[in-house]
């Protein structure tokens, strides 16, 4: 049973929805080679006017729940690349990051409806990577089918919040992904605590080996940064970077970052072997 609670939250983002009263936010991932703006990971905003600013954790679970995720997964895509249209115009170039809910692989024709919104509005697929969590409700063959159909189409695939949840080494091996995102959690403690250190070096090495581009979520201070940069960790992500930002900062963080960027870091300890340009 849906609580009264919900029911009225249910109610009100429909509505902000609807009316076009929700935005994105955008949070920039740079390369650890050389400090360079990789792509942006659009991440969905809903303030409402009594209820005040409602995390995504609570009400993109409340749309999946309740036949809403469609039309959210759709707005908040055509949002975006009519975002990324915008930057191109003003010079920014950026890859773009979107996170789709499990839900939407479900539908055997979502691949083709990014595609076709895609070319509606003139952006090239490669030009975007879905983040995914795991949670696909569908059989593992259905799911290899769509995800395969996606990379037929350019779309780049990433797994995200890697080792926490279900994320297991078989997905890893079996679902065409081309990028894996560290989850935060083991990013937090790796300076000082040696088992999240060997984690995360774990990780970055096991993705490499598998062709996978490796990004750290959630970094926050520099020894972070240093640690995931002497391990050969791709790219960064995360407050010390940049907060999640409003579309028209993002060129503006950019020229800040680029003069901040090369006395952030010592020289990487070994320059070691850069992923494959994926093929998978
Ligand atoms: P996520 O994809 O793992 O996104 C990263 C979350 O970490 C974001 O929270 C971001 O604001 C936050 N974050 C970024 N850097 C740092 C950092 O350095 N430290 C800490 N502590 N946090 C950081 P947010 O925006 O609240 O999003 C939460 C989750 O909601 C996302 O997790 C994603 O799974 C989901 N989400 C966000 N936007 C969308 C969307 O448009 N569609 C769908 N289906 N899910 C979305
Ligand atoms: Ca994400
Ligand atoms: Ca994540």
């Amino acid at each position: 049973m849906i609580a009264r609670a919900d029911v009225a939250m249910l109610d009100k983002f429909e509505r902000a929805l609807i009316n076009g009263r929700l935005h994105m936010l955008y949070q920039p991932k740079v390369s650890l080679a050389d400090g360079s703006l990789k792509r942006v990971e659009a991440l969905v905003r809903w303030t409402d006017p009594d209820l005040g600013t409602i995390p995504p954790s609570r009400f993109v679970p409340l749309a999946e729940e309740h036949g809403l995720i469609d039309e959210l997964t759709q707005w908040g895509l055509r949002t975006t690349l009519r975002q990324w249209i915008a930057w191109q115009a003003e010079g920014l170039d950026t890859d773009l990051a979107f996170n789709i809910s499990a839900l939407s692989l479900d539908h055997l024709d979502f691949p083709d409806l990014v595609e076709r919104m895609c070319r509606a509005l003139d952006v090239p697929t490669g030009r975007l990577v879905l983040e995914l969590t795991e949670g696909a409700t569908q059989p593992l063959i259905k799911l290899i089918d769509t995800l395969t159909r996606m990379r037929i189409k350019g779309i780049g695939l990433a797994i995200d919040d890697f080792g926490v949840g279900y994320s297991t080494l078989m997905q890893l091996r079996q679902l065409p992904f081309t990028e894996l995102k560290i989850d935060r959690f083991f990013i937090r403690d790796a300076p000082e605590a040696a088992d999240s250190a060997l984690i995360c070096r774990s990780i970055i090495d096991l993705a490499h080996g598998l062709g996978l581009t490796v990004t750290a979520e959630g970094v926050e201070t520099v020894e972070q940064m240093q640690l995931l940069s002497d391990y050969g960790c791709d790219v960064a992500q995360g407050y010390l970077v940049a907060e999640p930002l409003a579309a028209d900062a993002v060129a503006g963080w950019y020229e800040g970052w680029q003069a901040r960027w090369p006395g952030l870091l010592k020289k990487r300890v070994a320059d070691r072997a850069r992923p494959r340009e994926v093929t998978r």
